[in-house]
């Protein structure tokens, strides 16, 4: 493809894009596919000649688009959502064309120092400690394996690093049974045991119980264990409920603990100062993670990772070789020493075009605006006889079930979430909360209106009353 196709397909490309969200609510929330169907379509082997642009596209329309899920579309009400915008979407396209790979300083000096600026202002636009220091991950599934690895690497003065497992420690880490499958699988990789990991009780909103958490340390050291790092939520997966920092930030200082606070969809929340409270003693934790790319219009993917000491983040991933040695070492940053990969992507421009775009009150305005919407959907679930909340709702995630008249509940619930996602029109999806069946609302798609939530609310009484 020459420089001069590029220009007319990329040209004709920007208005199908601008058409997609414009109609995006016009296709199928969730793909309505059976599996294998799309795989069928494509042939056995790949294409010995070239094939024109055109040919290509038709087949993304024919072929790819009925396959996918649109998670843009604003009644995605399922999981978290993966916002994007217009202006993150520019961005990705300027990083596209330059295609840096901006693992040090040198090999690409704005992608560095954009980085540290950006990530400065978010962490002081959010109240974090201003002394921490921030970098870009790809997913809070990393940054939380970084955290659990620096917990490793400070408490055995980089040993682990150096011999690997001398067995010398039982290292244990926890958790309540509620945060994210992530923690179990940091645990695995980081060579620690996920038998290790221990599930600390809940109160009855499903937050973190401070004093059942110092009698698992006290008891885990009675037993010969060592506590390693306690691993607390900020927005729960399944309710976002927010676990006591504060408190539990002193019995980490008390027995030397590593803190980690993966507050990876609820963290965008911050931005609101009358949210702040949910960082109360943050100042005695030593890592926080919160992802752009859920709730902040950032594109998937684009993690803040922030970590109160840098050094040992560094010392723990740093690997120098001599092909990467720069002349500049002593004076900049080199992001590649603070995770797990060595390439990185430049994902501080489409924070800073979005920040910018936005400002950070029109950020506050949208996030105000998604929590007002999910007020009125859960006070229309509350009010209602044949519904029941199962959760607190701390920011804009609806826990709920339906009451049948007679028959299983589970039963019931299953099949009017499977009905809704069925139709098309909106995507919904579940945890378990205490055993049950629990339906989850997540209002905080970007361009999410209070017309597609009464719409998503339609849906549900329908489809809970075509039951009978
Ligand atoms: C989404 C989520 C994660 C995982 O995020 P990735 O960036 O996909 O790894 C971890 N923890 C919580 C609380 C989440 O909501």
């Amino acid at each position: 493809m020459s420089p001069e196709e590029f220009r007319q397909e990329a040209h004709r490309l920007v208005d199908w894009m601008a058409d997609y969200m414009q109609n995006v609510s016009q296709y199928p929330v969730l793909a309505q596919v059976a599996p294998g169907s799309i795989k069928k379509q494509l042939p056995d082997s790949a294409p010995v000649l070239g094939e024109s642009f055109e040919k290509i596209f038709k087949d993304f329309e024919k072929i790819i688009l009925p396959g996918m899920t649109h998670w843009q579309s604003p009644t995605f009400m399922a999981y978290f959502p993966a916002n994007n915008s217009c202006p993150s979407i520019l961005a990705e396209m300027l990083m596209a064309t330059m295609g840096a790979q901006c693992m040090s300083w040198l090999t690409s000096p704005a992608a560095t120092e954009l980085e540290e600026r950006v990530l400065d202002w978010l962490r002081d636009a959010k109240g974090l400690p201003n002394s921490w220091k921030g970098v870009i991950q790809d997913t809070a599934s990393s940054a939380t394996l970084s955290a659990i690895l620096s917990a490793r690497e400070r408490h055995s003065a980089f040993a682990i690093n150096q011999h690997g497992f001398t067995g010398e420690h039982r290292y244990r880490i926890y958790s309540s049974e509620h945060v994210h499958s992530s923690i179990d699988k940091g645990v695995k990789i980081a060579g620690i045991g996920q038998s290790n990991i221990v599930k600390v009780a809940v109160d009855e909103a499903f937050a973190m119980i401070p004093s059942a958490l110092e009698k698992a340390i006290q008891d885990d050291l009675a037993a010969g264990f060592t506590p390693l790092c306690v691993v607390t939520a900020i927005g729960t997966t399944s309710s976002t409920a927010i676990d006591p920092i504060d408190a539990i930030g002193d019995i980490c200082l008390k027995y030397k603990v590593w803190h980690h606070i993966d507050a990876a969809y609820a963290g965008t929340a911050l931005l609101l100062p009358e949210y702040r409270w949910m960082i109360k003693g943050i100042e005695k934790a030593d890592s926080y993670v919160f992802n752009p790319h859920k709730w902040m219009f950032t594109n998937f993917d684009c993690t803040a990772y922030y970590v109160k000491d840098t050094q040992t983040l560094i010392n723990t991933f740093s690997m120098t070789p001599e092909y990467l040695k720069t002349q500049q070492d002593d004076e900049v940053n080199n992001y590649r020493d603070w995770h797990i990969q060595l390439g990185r992507r430049f994902r501080a421009l489409k924070l800073w075009f979005v920040i910018r775009s936005y400002g950070i009150s029109g950020i506050q305005e949208k996030l105000r605006e998604h929590m007002q919407l999910a007020q009125w959907l859960y006070e229309k679930l509350d009010e209602h006889p044949q519904f029941e909340l199962l959760a607190p709702m701390p920011l804009n995630t609806i826990c709920f079930r339906y009451l049948p008249a007679s028959g299983d509940i589970d039963t019931a619930n299953e099949r009017l979430m499977q009905k809704i996602n069925d139709s098309g029109k909106a995507f919904l999806s579940h945890t378990k909360l205490n055993g049950a069946f629990t339906i989850r609302i997540v209002i905080a798609q970007t361009n999410v209106k209070k017309t597609d939530v009464e719409m998503v609310w339609q849906l549900i009484q329908e489809a809970a009353y075509s039951q009978h």
